[in-house]
């Protein structure tokens, strides 16, 4: 079965939608998110501009915080020091990457975790380590909201995670080995956990025998038809967060999308899997209206 992530993402979208309406009707004000960007970067402009778009789909406020590339470190250290004081903002980001001459980690460092809607600040990081309340990392989040909605429970199960980074292979692997009832209440994800996790990476030996002993693979490698079809259990379930371009003279753009995984040959023998695109991608911007809203309720 495919798992449909536009579709989920959308579903998201309607029940945010109403849960804020419901907020303004009781008389509370909008929730609000506050964006950070340095420079023209043209894909980060373009991220952006989504993000405020949907923001404003759902009923969250958003403000857009320009800075050209010249900015010093110090003067976005006192405009982060500034929003983590300005009482009507709820969270906010600071969309990356960043110029070369500014220290990324000082910066995100700088931001009160509690406002930290990207969920990559060192707090937040280790209070998820901990089992504690914490804002989850846009694709982790989603990639267990996809888990949860088509009920694929992990309980016991081997999870085979692909991939170490900061931003999808070791905060998925820490969520789902968790026990659930540390997870944070509320969240309809919070019953997953409780799995038997295993990280593989680029130095990782005879990743094709640990593949086939997983009962769910999360794929973020970045490295086209990486997961192949005899590296699957029939059954098992498959995550591709992998976007990878390929040449294609047949597209218009002379170029398309596609996954970690060899989705032709995978899909007949998954018992789910993600596409690409249509998958794990369309799932991050709901997550950062998730966080929005998370945050905005932590704080009323
Ligand atoms: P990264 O690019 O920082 O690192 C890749 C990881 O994969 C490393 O830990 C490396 O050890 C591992 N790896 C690479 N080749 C491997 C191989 N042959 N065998 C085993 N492990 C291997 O990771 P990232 O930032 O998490 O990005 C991974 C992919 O996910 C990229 O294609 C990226 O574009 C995509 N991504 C998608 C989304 C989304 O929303 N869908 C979000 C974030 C990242």
């Amino acid at each position: 079965m495919i798992i449909d992530g536009k579709q989920i993402a959308q579903t998201i979208r309607g029940e945010l939608r109403e849960q804020i309406a419901a907020l303004r009707a009781e008389g509370k004000r909008a929730p609000k998110l506050a964006v950070v960007l340095v420079g023209h970067n043209p894909a980060s402009e373009t991220y952006v501009a989504n993000k405020l778009k949907a923001c404003a789909e759902v009923g969250i406020e958003a403000e857009r915080i320009s800075y050209d590339e010249y900015v010093t470190e110090q003067t976005l250290l006192n405009e982060i020091h500034r929003l983590n004081n300005d009482d009507s903002i709820d969270g906010f980001i600071v969309q990356l990457p960043l110029p070369a001459h500014i220290n990324e980690l000082a910066i995100l460092s700088a931001i009160d975790y509690r406002k930290d809607v990207d969920g990559l600040t060192p707090e937040n990081v280790g209070r998820t380590v901990q089992g504690l309340p914490s804002i989850v990392s846009a694709t982790p989040r989603g990639i267990r909201e996809l888990l949860a909605r088509y009920h694929i429970a992990t309980e016991g199960k081997h999870v085979v995670v692909i991939g170490r980074s900061n931003i999808v292979g070791k905060p998925i692997a820490m969520l789902l080995m968790q026990r659930p009832y540390l997870s944070l209440p509320g969240m309809s994800a919070a019953s997953l956990g409780d799995a038997t996790v295993t990280v593989c990476h680029s130095k990782t030996q005879d990743l094709a025998s640990i593949c086939r002993t997983a009962d769910i693979i999360i794929v973020a490698a970045g490295s086209p038809n990486l997961v192949t079809a005899s590296m699957v259990k029939p059954g098992a379930t498959v995550i591709d967060v992998g976007i990878n371009r390929i040449d294609d003279p047949a597209s218009p753009r002379g170029y398309r999308l596609v996954g970690d995984v060899d989705f032709e040959h995978v899909a007949p023998i998954a018992g789910f899997i993600t596409p690409v695109p249509g998958g794990v991608g369309p799932m991050t911007i709901v997550s950062l209206l998730q966080n929005t809203l998370q945050a905005y309720k932590q704080r009323n």
